[in-house]
């Protein structure tokens, strides 16, 4: 890899990894809607297979305008030769949920170990394109900022609704018993789907809204572009973006 000397360079380097995140989420769902059996999640999942090859094309798009920016060079060599990025996280996530996935299982309980993994993926996007999207604010790249904004806005989407899909009943057929979901809808501390649970909780509060996938990152040192997705902080950013950007 060419030495990264600046936020830019950053910033090509983060597209290439998303392009290759969105490259193998797409060989990967069809595997996913074919192991899933509950119908709305098939449907959940295959619908964003068509949303993630938008996104991929969407991030060709990126590309493309980066390149044809000012002493955008390099940017114009990678895309040429290509420069081999392959986006580990997302491959370590599959392999982590294709292995799950080869365990036995009752079929209810795969659709929630299912859901779990397309989660676990659905975050690592909302992290890196948030981030991209910051980065590319920062920049002053007005119309690339708002591209990756598009792609995250329709992570979060995805995000939203496989959570409500365990919450109403995927969970419950996989063996959460009266009780267990009982106690589920009022806990809001725990991982998951669960802890977005807490977002639902808190809806009516703008200062929480949008900010449960990563409760931890609230606290810990999670990327701090990430932070933005706190309706709140998103609305800031957005603002203090713009103001930047023109
Ligand atoms: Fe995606
Ligand atoms: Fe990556
Ligand atoms: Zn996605």
């Amino acid at each position: 890899m060419e030495p990264l000397l600046n936020l830019r360079d950053l910033l090509q380097h983060e597209v290439e990894d998303l392009y290759s995140a969105e490259e193998q989420i797409i060989e990967a769902l069809p595997k996913m809607v074919e192991k899933a059996t509950d119908k709305e999640l098939k449907k959940a999942l295959s619908d964003h297979l068509a949303v993630t090859r938008n996104q991929k094309d969407r991030l060709d798009k990126i590309k493309k305008l980066m390149g044809t920016e000012n002493g955008a060079q390099k940017g114009f060599l990678a895309r040429m030769f290509g420069n081999g990025t392959k986006c580990k996280g997302t491959e370590g996530l599959i392999t982590e949920g294709e292995k799950m996935m080869g365990e036995k299982m009752d079929t209810a309980v795969m659709d929630a170990a299912i859901i779990a993994s397309a989660q676990k993926i659905e975050h690592y996007e909302i992290s890196g394109y948030g981030t991209a999207r910051a980065w590319a604010a920062e920049l002053g790249m007005t119309e690339v900022a708002q591209l990756l904004e598009t792609t995250l806005n329709e992570e979060y989407g995805a995000d939203d609704s496989l959570t409500a899909l365990a919450l109403r009943k995927v969970n419950l057929n996989a063996g959460g018993s009266k009780t267990v979901g009982k106690r589920n809808q009022k806990d809001t501390s725990g991982p998951g789907n669960n802890s977005q649970q807490s977002r639902a909780q808190q809806k009516g509060s703008a200062a929480t809204k949008k900010s449960s996938q990563k409760a931890p990152a609230k606290k810990s040192s999670a990327p701090k572009n990430s932070a933005t997705k706190s309706s709140a902080k998103k609305a800031a950013v957005k603002s203090a973006a713009s103001k930047k950007v023109r």
